[in-house]
């Protein structure tokens, strides 16, 4: 069992220091705060969701801590992560008399981490921010890292910021309620870090899903290792200059095409990126950089999941080629995968043919 372990990722925002803490207990948070002398006030932003299951429980435990709580709570849903949706946060911290001493505590999913970390960056030019992931998704990825974001009508994440947490507390507890759809969003994210730095782990994944159901103590454990290939990752590059952080975009080529081109409303990401890396490891065998023998563990692993690898979209597949040239990975028209050689190794920057590239997203799709 994991109790605490407190991977420090020291990230370069000045004098600052980011951990994710591996915590058992919510209340284990409080030792953070005052070991790190953070000030006992605290802005919670929730979404209406998770508010309805742990807001006033929460409210509740850092009052009873001494803390001075104000909380907001916008409607769930990604659509909300709008400019609207901040600037409602804003007038209504403003309300409350939010300052400088307050510390923001974004509490949800992806969405919540994403808007609360934005408005922490830049309320009075920044707020100290304390990340609590309650997806799968959020604690093995978009909760580490620093992006902030809220989409326009003409994109996703188009403005945003990067802002590293003080904290990040993660508590797998919070899965409890989380319906099976959203986890298995999260164990995408899981599943891609396996297939792109470890061969142990992706075999591990697949003994466990196959003989046994996954208990709480197997998901810390998860949760622990994807914590470490995302941070470690993320200390290497943090804001996407030097090429590392490309690493995580195996399957997300295909997958952004394929979420552009149903608006978003036909797959969760994670659905998206299931079958973004079937596409990417077929993509891989037919240009022989790795044996058919890697694709069919990576299917098996995929549909013992159950994710859905045989997508029903209507769309002509020259415009998923089109779309995935003006992905913001693609360099001069030229789109830039990141393959497998096998499992637990991926490569970046591959160009192959828009024939073969054609041609995979046909037998994808069929
Ligand atoms: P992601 O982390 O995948 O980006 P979202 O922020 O979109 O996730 O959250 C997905 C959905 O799950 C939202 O409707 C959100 O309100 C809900 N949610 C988040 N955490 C929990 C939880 N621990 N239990 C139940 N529902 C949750
Ligand atoms: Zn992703």
């Amino acid at each position: 069992m994991i109790k605490q372990n407190n991977i420090n990722i020291n990230l370069s925002r000045v004098n600052f220091v980011s951990s994710i803490v591996l915590i058992n207990k919510i209340k284990e948070i409080f030792t953070y705060f005052k070991k790190n002398k953070l000030s006992r006030k605290v802005f919670i932003v929730t979404d209406s969701n998770v508010a309805n299951i742990y807001l006033t429980k929460t409210t509740k435990l850092f009052k009873n801590h001494g803390f001075v709580v104000f909380s907001y709570v916008f409607k769930a849903g990604e659509e909300q992560k709008s400019f609207k949706t901040l600037t409602d946060i804003y007038e209504y911290a403003l309300k409350c008399g939010v300052d400088r001493q307050y510390n923001v505590v974004a509490l949800g999913g992806g969405v919540v981490g994403d808007i609360a970390g934005l408005f922490a960056s830049t309320y009075m030019r920044g707020l100290n921010l304390i990340q609590i992931p309650t997806t799968l998704l959020a604690m093995v990825d978009s909760s580490i890292g620093g992006k902030t974001a809220v989409n326009t009508k003409n994109g996703k994440n188009i403005i945003g910021t990067f802002y590293q947490p003080q904290f990040i507390f993660t508590n797998s507890e919070f899965l409890k309620t989380l319906d099976m759809k959203q986890l298995k969003n999260g164990m995408a994210e899981v599943i891609k870090y396996a297939i792109s730095f470890d061969e142990k782990f992706f075999n591990q994944l697949s003994y466990k899903v196959n003989n046994s159901v996954l208990t709480n103590t197997d998901f810390n454990q998860i949760i622990y290792k994807c914590c470490k290939f995302k941070s470690d990752i993320v200390h290497e590059d943090e804001r996407e200059t030097k090429g590392i952080r490309q690493f995580l975009n195996f399957g997300h080529t295909f997958a952004h095409a394929l979420e552009t081109i149903t608006k978003y409303k036909k797959f969760l990401h994670g659905e998206a990126v299931a079958i973004g890396m079937l596409f990417a490891v077929k993509l891989a065998t037919k240009i022989n950089m790795c044996d058919r023998d890697v694709e069919l563990k990576v299917k098996d692993l995929l549909e013992s999941f159950c994710f859905d690898l045989k997508p029903k979209i209507n769309c002509d597949v020259k415009n998923l080629l089109s779309l995935m040239k003006k992905d913001k990975k693609s360099v001069s028209n030229k789109i830039k995968f990141v393959l497998p050689t096998k499992i637990g190794k991926v490569v970046s920057n591959i160009e192959v043919p828009d024939k073969v590239v054609l041609q995979t997203i046909k037998e994808v799709l069929k």
